[in-house]
């Protein structure tokens, strides 16, 4: 790869669940400034409301499915504001066939191109270990890992001090779903990608730790180290 390449102004990241990528987007966010679009945020930012469809969601997240893709259009919709003017991160989207194509709908009818799509590997068993230490915060959002990114005190969230808890759908029957939901659903969208933009695919070795991850992360991206 040229040591020159332009870094992504507008990324998709792919990872299974518990590869680390929502910890491994947020940091490119804060370093390099970048907007996170994250349907999961969106879809538990619908659950706190309280309203009747975000009981109903929280059902699916609790049970580890994916939610519809027009729930999921409509937030993006909502929320996907003058795209062509920032630097963005797509963090959890696409997640199905359909989304990809969408995905090209909205590139089109709001001018704006991925210039780049990610996938962070890393084998499933390891996932699954991964996962058991997960911790977010409920009021922000924020995430956390107790082995490889503790908060500064032990359970409160560093950013706003909220307390931090357990994400509901990191039980281990759900986690071990979560996996397979990933491994049935995101293989065909990257296959497709790779028919049709291999140059755009970038892939990082994800099984070491996360600032290793991280630095290869940059690399591949074209972003200056730390
Ligand atoms: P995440 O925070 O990205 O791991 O998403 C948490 C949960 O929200 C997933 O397990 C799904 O239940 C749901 N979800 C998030 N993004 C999507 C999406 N693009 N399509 C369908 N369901 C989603």
């Amino acid at each position: 790869m040229s040591t020159h390449q332009v870094p992504p102004k507008h990324l998709v990241i792919f990872g299974r669940p518990g590869s680390g990528k929502s910890s491994l987007a947020e940091r490119l966010s804060k370093d390099d400034g970048y907007l996170l679009v994250r349907t999961g945020e969106m879809l538990r930012a619908v659950v706190r409301s309280g309203s009747e469809l975000g009981l109903r969601i929280g059902a699916s997240l609790e049970r580890g499915e994916l939610v519809s893709d027009e729930l999921i259009i409509e937030l993006l919709e909502q929320n996907l504001v003058r795209p062509e003017e920032q630097r963005l991160i797509f963090d959890g989207y696409p997640r199905t066939l359909r989304q990809e194509e969408l995905l090209e709908q909205f590139e089109e009818r709001l001018q704006f191109e991925i210039d780049c799509f990610l996938e962070i590997r890393l084998s499933r068993e390891s996932a699954i270990r991964r996962m058991g230490g997960r911790r977010v915060c409920p009021t922000c959002g924020a995430t956390y890992h107790l082995l490889s990114r503790p908060p500064a005190v032990a359970e409160v969230c560093d950013q706003c001090k909220g307390a931090l808890a357990t994400r509901s759908d990191d039980s281990e029957a759900v986690i071990t779903f979560r996996q397979r939901v990933y491994d049935d659903h995101v293989p065909p969208i990257i296959d497709r990608i790779m028919s049709r933009t291999p140059e755009l695919f970038r892939w990082v070795d994800g099984e070491g730790g996360p600032d290793e991850t991280y630095a290869r992360t940059r690399q591949v991206l074209g972003l200056p180290p730390l």
